[in-house]
């Protein structure tokens, strides 16, 4: 299974939201949207950065509710692990775990084609494991006829 067999169900749209933002508009968009994390683009195209609930809690933790004011940019991640449709679940899964992180954005030509969370990778992993379960199944009772 690939990348692109992922976006085929979710599709492609990825909320962004600018670098000069604040953590007070991040806030309220990943509410919104039901999220936890957002990828950080001035033209909604080019990847800047990304920011997740984990960034907001930190920044709360060290410098206090003074933050909620200030720009995305200061807690954002800014050397962001992207990949492409074409990459394979199993290393990116590798590479979430290696990392620490639960979002991966999908770039095409240096543009944002999606983006896909751990949840994205347990649900599809979910569906392969039924499949293989109904194969499985139909073998061993065609077997017993
Ligand atoms: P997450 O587990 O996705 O909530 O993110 C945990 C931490 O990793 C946060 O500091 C994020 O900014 C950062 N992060 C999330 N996704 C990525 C990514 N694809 N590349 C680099 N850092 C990331």
């Amino acid at each position: 299974m690939r990348i692109s067999d992922v976006l085929r169900g979710k599709g492609g749209a990825v909320v962004t939201i600018p670098r000069d933002a604040t953590v007070r508009d991040l806030l309220a968009l990943l509410a919104e949207h039901h999220i936890g994390a957002c990828v950080v683009s001035d033209d909604g195209e080019s990847v800047d950065g990304i920011v997740s609930e984990r960034d907001i809690v930190r920044a709360l933790a060290r410098r206090g509710a003074a933050v909620l004011s200030e720009p995305v940019s200061t807690i954002m991640t800014a050397d962001v692990r992207t990949c492409e449709p074409a990459a394979v679940i199993d290393e990116l899964v590798a590479v979430m775990t290696e990392g620490r992180f639960r979002h991966v954005p999908v770039v095409v030509d240096g543009k944002l084609a999606g983006i896909v969370s751990i949840g994205d990778v347990v649900k599809i992993r979910m569906l392969e494991l039924d499949a293989e379960r109904e194969a499985l199944a139909a073998y061993i009772a065609a077997g017993s006829t």
